[in-house]
């Protein structure tokens, strides 16, 4: 979309022309406001683009507040409720999109991530909103009507400011830590951020351990701090990704350890002795090469019992499958650490939500400052949900601002 520059002083200044700055822009702007998004990149809506592995997983069929991570988990209701997945697929459907569902109520593009993106653009066009990319804000303040900011190209005066600048996640996409200085600036409390659905590190011991399993992938069952998931877990040149590991990581805590079972889909007991009776003959280890990768298979149980490797199921005694079902269905693991915000999707934590309106998110010490997106104290399981909470937020804000 063309940039805009505005004769008249906006109502509104979107800082951040990301998913939540977009879509508050396109709301407001329907409304008649007229509407500056400023984005310090040089170009608009970088994540989206770089989402879903370029097709942008831009919602999900299931989405419910108990999807969502924050100090108050009744927060995200109300904007959800008012904007929700339907609505925004009908947005897309609006548009001639083709999508489809990949897994889990999971919504992709069938082409690119730069179908939405322009979707976006182009109401926001209709909607007469102006953007403005490379412009840097200094500072903000307060005045008797509003807001004056200062920017690398102007001097600028708005009712209300919406602060949608995401959050920490992949700096070398445009991330900053404005957001959260700004609601400082103003008072408001920030809670502490930590990178979430993100790849964990392992030890040098683990990682050599797993060398050669760089690439392999495992449907496992995984569990900490009382929350648990099914889905897929990729072994890495660096550790453990994969959807498991990036949901698990927005739950887990350092120091904590994660269990792994490898063999989610049967009673590894009851099948061993199965098995014991029906082909006395084969090895622990072709049993499990069976179920598991034959690489995985080898890996662990050279890692974990090398003495069981080659006996014959008909040798084994049931303490011998005890031991085997504990170490692959309660398998212990502690991670090192995280790749960190470099390669992390999202943020925990921000802006606290004690200090915004759920309704219209302003913020309730300040009139006319808004808080909207990743840069809240709410953040998103993997699968469409993030953006969701920025639709639904942005959209909430836009009819107030
Ligand atoms: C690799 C990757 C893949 C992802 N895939 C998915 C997916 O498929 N589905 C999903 O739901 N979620 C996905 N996410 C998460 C999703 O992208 C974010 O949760 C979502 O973009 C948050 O929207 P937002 O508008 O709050 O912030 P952002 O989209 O991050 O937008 C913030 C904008 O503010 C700008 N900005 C920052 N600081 C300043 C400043 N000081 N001045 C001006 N502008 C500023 C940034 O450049 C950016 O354009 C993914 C994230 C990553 C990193």
């Amino acid at each position: 979309m063309p940039e805009q520059s505005t004769s008249q002083s906006p109502d509104v200044i979107i800082i951040g022309a990301g998913a939540a700055g977009l879509m508050c822009a396109i709301a407001a702007g329907q409304r008649g406001r007229r509407v500056l998004v400023l984005e310090h990149a040089n170009k608009v809506g970088k994540k989206i683009l770089m989402s879903g592995g370029g097709r942008c997983n831009f919602t999900n069929l299931f989405t419910a507040p108990d999807n969502f991570i924050s100090a108050n988990q009744h927060f995200c209701k109300s904007a959800l409720s008012r904007f929700t997945q339907h609505d925004f697929i009908a947005l897309v459907h609006k548009h001639g999109i083709a999508f489809h569902e990949k897994k889990l109520g999971q919504l992709f593009c069938d082409n690119k991530s730069r179908d939405i993106l322009n979707m976006l653009l182009a109401e926001c066009d209709a909607a007469g909103v102006c953007i403005q990319t490379s412009v840097s804000v200094g500072k903000v303040q307060a005045v008797s009507d509003g807001f004056q900011l200062t920017t690398t190209t102007a001097s600028l005066q708005c009712q209300s400011l919406v602060i949608a600048t995401g959050g920490l996640s992949i700096p070398k996409m445009g991330a900053t830590g404005f957001g959260y200085a700004l609601a400082k600036q103003f008072g408001l409390q920030v809670l502490p951020t930590s990178p979430a659905l993100v790849p964990f590190t392992l030890s040098a011991d683990l990682l050599q351990a797993f060398a050669g399993l760089s690439g392999v992938s495992a449907a496992v069952e995984v569990s900490c701090n009382g929350v648990r998931f099914s889905e897929n877990m990729l072994f890495t040149h660096r550790g453990l990704s994969g959807p498991a590991m990036l949901q698990m990581s927005s739950y887990w805590r350092p120091g904590a350890s994660v269990e792994i079972n490898v063999l989610p889909q049967m009673d590894v007991l009851a099948e061993l002795r199965k098995a014991r009776q029906n082909s006395p003959k084969i090895t622990v280890s072709a049993w499990l090469a069976a179920h598991l990768s034959k690489n995985l298979a080898r890996c662990l149980l050279q890692l974990w019992c090398p003495q069981l490797q080659d006996q014959r199921l008909a040798d084994c005694a049931d303490a011998d499958f005890s031991k085997l079902q504990r170490l692959f269905c309660q398998w212990q693991l502690k991670p090192n650490g995280t790749e960190g915000y470099r390669t992390a999707e999202v943020t925990l934590g921000g802006v606290a939500t004690a200090e915004v309106s759920s309704k219209s998110f302003v913020a309730r010490n300040q009139p006319g400052l808004y808080f909207i997106g990743e840069v809240l104290d709410v953040t998103g399981q993997l699968g469409g949900y993030n953006f969701q909470w920025a639709w639904a937020s942005g959209h909430a804000c836009g009819q107030c601002v």
